[in-house]
């Protein structure tokens, strides 16, 4: 079976991976146009399993830190701690973060190690009786060991190109956010505790996140209302300075930072495309679909989807109708587990979060006692569970959560914590 994938980000080069693994000749188009600082570089433990399946988990933990969780912090001297301790016996009890130049070139290595033919190129399509994606005859004319022959499925791993989509005027669900992210590495900061936890920061205008990498660098990047960041200049430069001056807590901490790279700039918001798969042709990872990243979903759904993509493909011939099948169910998953991370990050973004928080600690200190201790175990269990990836989709964990949001947040109202 001949298969085209587009795009050699993490959700492209892994499924091409796999797919070459299972038999099939693969061949994967990029047009080698990531910039040299890629933003997405604190992963959650979901992703460890992948790795270990993918053999990359050795070259993973040399090239980036090992993450024991996040901390999000939400006022002067209010944090909520997530660790992934709380995910033992279901998934490892950490994760990473990784430069992503250096994670990407290995998922790379492990596609062309597989088998994968990689061609540098800007794949061209066409579609065929309004459904059907082919490839145009240029960028056919890229492999020439399939000697003209069509390839008989295609994968769009274009990223938020969306290339398939846009082609076949297939829309998406949008999600309100409408923000600017810049970022860069800087040295001279001490890392957050314990090491390698990665804090991620509600700040007057938006949020910000502080990634420790190896060398020892920190990732510090902010993202914000495009109005809003105008207040703080009109370069990357001065909106990232500026904001990073404006709160108390990170100017504190960060005080003596010095900057190692230009400023990196990309755009966010959130995206649910209404289809994901057609007679011949799939959508992995961001193509399909992107959720805000205050909580680091992006590589894990750009992994975990690629390998159920792989799985959802036969590569014998003759099984195009359980294929119909089997794509179908893997569009469903993923709509429904893109939608629970975006339900997730709406309880951060709208201050439930926080409020539920308050009351926590307000609650712990009128009723202290074991009642009040197992409660707030359960539910940074629950939460540090659903962060993890294990959880997010879990139904006793969104129900519980959804409970909480309704319930118990009279200790405070979620729209004083909302993030602007
Ligand atoms: C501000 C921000 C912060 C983020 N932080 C995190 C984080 O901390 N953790 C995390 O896990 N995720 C994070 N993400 C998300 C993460 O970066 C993405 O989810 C991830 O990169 C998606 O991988 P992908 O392979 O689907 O797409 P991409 O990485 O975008 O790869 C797509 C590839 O396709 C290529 N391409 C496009 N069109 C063509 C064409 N016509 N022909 C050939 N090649 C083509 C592109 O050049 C690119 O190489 C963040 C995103 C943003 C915006």
């Amino acid at each position: 079976m001949r298969i085209a994938v587009i795009g050699g980000g993490p959700a492209g080069a892994t499924v091409a991976a796999l797919l070459a693994k299972k038999g099939a000749s693969v061949v994967l188009i990029d047009d080698g146009m990531r910039p040299p600082l890629i933003v997405g570089e604190s992963l959650v433990p979901q992703l460890v399993p992948v790795f270990r399946r993918l053999g990359i988990e050795e070259e993973v933990a040399r090239i980036g830190v090992r993450k024991p969780g996040v901390t999000v912090t939400f006022g002067a001297e209010d944090e909520i701690q997530l660790s992934f301790q709380a995910v033992r016996g279901v998934l490892p009890t950490y994760a990473y973060n990784v430069p992503r130049r250096e994670f990407d070139d290995l998922i790379t290595r492990t596609a062309l190690a597989a088998g994968v033919r990689i061609v540098k190129a800007a794949g061209k399509f066409e579609i065929e009786k309004g459904s059907l994606v082919r490839l145009a005859p240029e960028t056919l004319a890229e492999v020439p060991e399939w000697a003209g022959g069509r390839p008989d499925f295609l994968i769009d791993a274009s990223g938020r190109r969306r290339i398939f989509a846009k082609l076949l005027g297939i829309d998406a669900a949008l999600g309100p956010r409408r923000d600017v992210a810049h970022f860069a590495h800087f040295e001279n900061c001490p890392w957050p505790e314990p090491a390698g936890q990665v804090m991620t920061m509600r700040l007057e205008y938006g949020w910000g996140w502080r990634i420790p990498l190896p060398g020892p660098r920190l990732s510090i990047g902010v993202v914000i209302n495009k109005d809003d960041a105008k207040r703080f200049g009109a370069t990357p430069e001065e909106q990232l300075e500026g904001v990073i001056n404006n709160d108390a807590r990170l100017a504190r901490e960060c005080g003596t930072r010095r900057r190692l790279t230009p400023v990196a700039t990309f755009a966010n918001y959130q995206l649910i495309s209404r289809q994901g798969v057609g007679p011949n042709w799939a959508t992995v990872g961001d193509a399909f679909g992107f959720v805000d990243p205050m909580l680091s979903p992006g590589l894990c759904m750009a992994m975990v989807s690629a390998e159920r993509l792989a799985g959802a493909i036969p590569v014998r011939a003759g099984c195009e109708a359980s294929r119909a099948v089997r794509l179908r169910q893997y569009e469903k998953w993923f709509r429904h587990t893109l939608s629970a991370w975006q339900e997730l990050v709406d309880y951060f973004y709208d201050g439930r979060i926080f409020a539920m928080q308050r009351t926590g600690v307000q609650m712990s200190g009128e009723f202290p006692g074991t009642f009040s201790k197992l409660m707030h175990r359960h539910v940074e269990k629950n939460l540090s569970g659903m962060a993890s990836g294990a959880y997010v989709a879990r139904p006793y964990s969104r129900w519980l959560l959804r409970t909480l949001g309704k319930r118990f947040v009279f200790g405070a109202n979620p729209a004083d914590f909302a993030i602007r």
